[in-house]
C-alpha cells in the first residue's frame, strides 16, 4: 500500500459489519441506517421507474448529474443558501457523500496541503486527504463537562487553538455539521468563528451536511455557505441516503461556486463518470414530492425528526438507566455514551485490541448481544484516548428494537 495512504488499511465498518455478520446480534445498533422503510412514494418511484415506459431511465445519464435530479436540488438549496444555484455548473451528483467528498478532497488538495480536521471525524476524511498527498491538522472537540447530565452543545472547540492551525499552507477545513457522531449542531457563532478564519487565511470549507434534516428542535442546522462572503470559498455535500432513509441507494451530491465545482467534476469524470440513473429520478421525484409540501409539517424533512426525537429519548433513558452517561444529540441519529462507570461489570482482560473501546463494544456485543461502533475510530492515532471511554449507539431503528436493546442492556446490568 502506498506509504501516503497512512492508516487507511483498518476500517471500523469493515471490522464490524463483518462482526455483525458473525455474531448476528440481536439488536444491530453499530453502523448507521433504518431498519424499516423508507416513506413509500420514494420506493414506489424507482420500482415504476425500472419497470415503465422509458427504457432510457434505465441507461447512462449526464455525468455530472442526471438533469432532473439537479434541477431539484437547485430547487431545494437556492433558497436556503440564499443564492440562485446553477443546476448543471454548481452541482454534482456523486456515488454517495462518500464519492463527494473524495472528488473535493483529491480535486483541491494538492502536496504537502495541510487541512484541517474536527475531531472525532468521519473516518475517511483522514485517508482521503492523505491519498491526495495532504496533511490532515487535527483540532478535538472536547466536552466542557463530564458529570451530570451533557449535551451535543457541551461538545466545543479551543478557538485559540483553531486560530493557531490556519496559515499559509491551509488549503481546506472539514466541517461536519451535524455532527457525526456527537450529534453536534454548529451554532452560528461557532460558524462564524470558522468563516471568518477562512477568509482571512484564504481556505476552502468542505461542509459534510449529510444530516442535514435531522436537528432536533431547539437546535437548527446552519448552513456554513448561507454565511456573508462563504458562498465562494465554501463545497456542501448531502446524501440523499440520510435525507431519504435509503442508504443503500448511495446517492450524495456536493454543491458550491463553479469555480470551484470544476476541480470536482474533473475527479469523478474520470473515476466514475456517471451515477446511477433510475435511482438519480427516483431521487429527483421524491424531491419534487417534498418541495411541493415543504412548508407542511408533513414533508419528510421535518417528519424525519420529530419521528427520530422519541427514539433519541427513549434510547438517552435507558442509557442514563443502567450506568452510561450519554450525550444527549441535538441532531443526527448517533449517541455517543461514556460507558466508563460500568468498568467493573465487564472484564475487558481477554480483549485483543489496542483501544478499550474497541475492547469493551466487542465484549459488550458478546455479552447483550447488541451491536455498537467504538469512536476513537474517529479520531487520529495520537487522539485515540479521547474516544476510548465512549461507545457509539444508532437509534433509527423500529421501536421494537429499540425496546429489544433496552431489555438486553438492562438483563445485562
Ligand atoms: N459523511 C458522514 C458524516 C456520514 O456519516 C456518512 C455516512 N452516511 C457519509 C458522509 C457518507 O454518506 P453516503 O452513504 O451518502 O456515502
Ligand atoms: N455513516 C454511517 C455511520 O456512521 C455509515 C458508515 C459506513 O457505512 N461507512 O455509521
Amino acid at each position: 500500500l502506498p506509504a501516503r495512504y497512512g492508516a487507511g488499511e483498518k476500517s471500523v465498518w469493515v471490522e464490524y459489519i463483518q462482526l455483525a455478520a458473525e455474531y448476528k446480534p440481536a439488536v444491530n445498533l453499530g453502523q448507521g441506517f433504518p431498519d424499516y422503510h423508507a416513506p413509500e412514494h420514494v420506493t414506489k418511484a424507482l420500482s415504476e421507474i425500472a419497470t415503465g415506459d422509458n427504457a432510457l431511465l434505465n441507461q447512462y445519464t449526464r455525468g455530472f448529474g442526471h438533469p432532473p435530479l439537479v434541477q431539484s436540488l437547485s430547487k431545494l438549496y437556492s433558497p436556503l443558501v440564499g443564492k440562485n444555484i446553477d443546476p448543471f455548473n454548481e452541482i454534482i451528483v456523486t456515488y454517495g457523500a462518500y464519492e463527494a467528498l473524495y472528488s473535493a478532497i483529491l480535486g483541491h488538495v494538492d502536496q504537502n496541503d495541510e487541512v484541517i480536521v474536527i475531531e472525532p471525524f468521519f473516518d475517511c476524511y483522514d485517508f482521503m486527504i492523505k491519498a491526495a498527498g495532504g496533511i490532515p491538522r487535527f483540532i478535538a472537540l472536547n466536552p466542557k463537562n463530564t458529570s451530570g447530565t451533557v449535551t451535543s452543545a457541551d461538545w466545543v472547540l479551543d478557538e485559540k487553538e483553531l486560530e493557531g492551525l490556519f496559515n499559509s499552507r491551509t488549503k481546506m477545513i472539514i466541517l461536519n455539521t451535524p455532527h457525526n457522531p456527537i450529534g453536534k449542531v454548529f451554532t452560528k457563532h461557532e460558524l462564524e468563528l470558522i468563516a471568518d478564519l477562512c477568509k482571512k487565511h484564504n481556505v476552502l470549507c468542505l461542509s459534510d451536511e449529510v444530516y442535514e434534516w435531522m436537528a432536533y428542535e431547539p437546535a437548527q442546522h446552519i448552513r456554513i455557505a448561507s454565511l456573508p462572503g462563504m458562498w465562494e470559498r465554501t463545497i456542501t455535500v448531502g446524501s440523499a441516503g440520510k435525507a431519504f432513509s435509503v442508504t443503500g441507494w448511495k446517492t450524495g451530491w456536493a454543491y458550491g461556486p463553479a469555480a470551484l465545482m470544476k476541480n470536482l467534476q474533473v475527479v469523478h469524470q474520470n473515476c466514475v463518470y456517471t451515477c446511477c440513473t433510475p435511482i438519480q429520478e427516483a431521487i429527483a421525484r421524491s424531491m419534487e414530492f417534498e418541495l411541493a409540501r415543504r412548508d407542511s409539517p408533513d414533508c419528510y424533512f421535518k417528519a424525519l425528526a420529530r419521528e427520530l426525537m422519541p427514539k433519541r429519548d427513549m434510547l438517552v433513558e435507558t442509557l442514563k438507566e443502567n450506568g452510561f452517561n450519554p450525550t444527549i444529540p441535538e441532531s443526527g441519529y448517533f449517541i455517543v455514551a461514556d460507558w466508563t462507570k460500568l468498568a467493573n461489570k465487564i472484564d475487558l482482560s481477554q480483549e485483543p485490541d489496542k483501544y478499550k473501546d474497541y475492547k469493551f463494544t466487542k465484549k459488550f456485543a458478546k455479552e447483550t448481544s447488541v451491536l455498537t461502533i467504538p469512536p476513537s475510530a474517529f479520531y487520529s492515532e495520537p487522539h485515540k484516548h479521547l474516544g476510548e471511554n465512549y461507545v457509539r449507539f444508532c437509534f433509527i431503528k423500529k421501536d421494537e428494537n429499540l425496546r429489544l436493546a433496552s431489555k438486553l442492556i438492562k438483563e445485562w446490568n
